[in-house]
């Protein structure tokens, strides 16, 4: 339908062979969703059913929310719950009647497992099934996991909408559902590209209330805002829905392909699609290229963490003039990753998983200039002279669609700038 900026590359990476590696890994759990869900769904509770530690985690993580109720809490088991004692039961179904007698605002509450929760095999879907049945209609009763066993953070996300989309109404209607939270200014911004395109039948997951219900059917086509949804991607297909493969909007060329995949679905003529994407592609361009002057010609090294790592390997090598030494994912599923893969050079190790230290060695001797990771990682390798950038902060921060390329380039250019000020600054 439209051209693309630069033509794919021959060997892209979708074959490559890939280095997987289990050992110790470095990575926050999923309760960290926590604090860009509650945020986008404004009808919501998350009730995370764990210690001290996850209620610590959780409240450094969101900080204090002084304008409003905070809209997650901790249960905590105590040592009487985990010794087995008490009935934990009981005391869930306790404190969960107080929240909702305090709080008529709630229409939806996920109660959201952890590791003390899972060790003790607390049953949270006997729970909510249970839960769910006292307080329908008003309230949704849901559960999810989020914890640290297994998972790596945005694997919160995923598991919070995979239990979800069970429960969604069922519809032969022809809809289209973008899926993935985005902070709100964003989500405004790709519906308003929709409708220019004139597809209106369009829901969001997770919607900001429960109220703009979505609907799913074998009529559903839908498209992927975020690359760690692996099980909401088997629960939609699960449903009858179809997927359409794209690379994830993120930069100019990767915004313009995913709303290309769309576009072609519903029959877009290439004029309209030309016109409605013109202009902000333009910008975007402008955008990426004057803070990606710092990028041009470096080298970049990912450690898996985000599961952002290949969509963005393949927007800093193609649209900053990065090389990818290393490009490292939690997970790997060619049917979510596959269209980045394939635009990505050959050249780059694509790793699947993690063992941390013999990934420490092979990024001390590749010594990247910039080197993309978790917090825990980040401050070593810095006091060992790498530049480096925390992976979580690009979950948090506005980096989809074309009026966020220049900032998301401008994420990966800031590190080496205060590099370059503190390298003249010393001499
Ligand atoms: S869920 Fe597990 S990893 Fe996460 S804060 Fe709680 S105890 Fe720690």
């Amino acid at each position: 339908m439209t051209e693309q900026m630069i033509p794919p590359p021959l060997g892209g990476c979708r074959s490559a062979p890939v280095l997987k590696q289990r050992g110790q890994r470095e990575v926050f759990c999923g309760l960290t969703g926590i604090i860009w869900l509650h945020r986008k769904m404004q009808d919501a509770f998350f009730l995370v059913v764990g210690s001290r530690t996850c209620a610590h985690l959780l409240q450094s993580a969101a900080g204090v929310m002084i304008f409003a109720e905070p809209r997650f809490g901790t249960a905590i088991l105590e040592e009487a719950d985990l010794a087995g004692l008490n009935d934990a039961h009981d005391e869930l179904d306790r404190e969960v009647a107080t929240l909702l007698a305090r709080r008529p605002d709630i229409r939806q509450l996920f109660l959201v497992g952890s590791c003390p929760s899972e060790v003790i095999k607390l049953d949270l879907n006997r729970a909510a099934e249970r839960l769910t049945v006292e307080y329908a209609p008003k309230v949704r009763v849901l559960e999810y996991s989020g914890s640290g066993i297994e998972t790596t953070f945005t694997q919160g996300e995923d598991a919070c909408l995979a239990a979800m989309v069970p429960v969604l109404p069922k519809t032969e209607a022809r809809n289209l559902v973008v899926v993935g939270a985005l902070p709100d200014v964003v989500e405004d911004q790709m519906l308003g590209l929709l409708d220019g395109l004139g597809i209106d039948t369009v829901h969001v997951l997770p919607s900001r209330t429960i109220e703009s219900e979505i609907a799913i059917g074998p009529n559903t086509v839908y498209a992927l805002t975020q690359p760690f949804l692996n099980e909401t991607h088997a629960a939609l297909e699960r449903r009858g829905a179809r997927h359409l493969p794209a690379p994830f909007p993120m930069g100019e060329e990767g915004t313009t392909a995913w709303l290309n995949a769309i576009a072609i679905e519903f029959g877009v003529a290439s004029e309209t699609f030309e016109t409605v994407t013109e202009a902000p592609r333009r910008r975007a361009r402008q955008a990426v290229a004057q803070a990606a002057q710092q990028l041009n010609g470096k080298s970049v090294f990912f450690f898996p963490d985000s599961q952002l790592e290949i969509p963005l390997a393949r927007f800093l090598t193609r649209e900053c003039g990065m090389t990818a030494l290393e490009v490292g994912s939690p997970y790997i599923h060619d049917a979510i990753h596959g269209p980045d893969l394939e635009l990505l050079a050959a050249g780059p190790q694509i790793s699947e998983g993690q063992d941390v230290d013999l990934q420490l060695d092979r990024c001390r001797e590749a010594r990247p200039d910039l080197t993309v990771c978790g917090l825990g990682l980040a401050n070593p390798l810095e006091a060992e002279g790498l530049s480096t950038k925390w992976a979580i902060e690009l979950v948090f921060t506005p980096v989809h669609f074309y009026e966020q390329a220049g900032d998301l380039a401008s994420l990966f250019a800031r590190p080496l700038h205060r590099k370059e000020i503190l390298g003249v600054a010393a001499e």
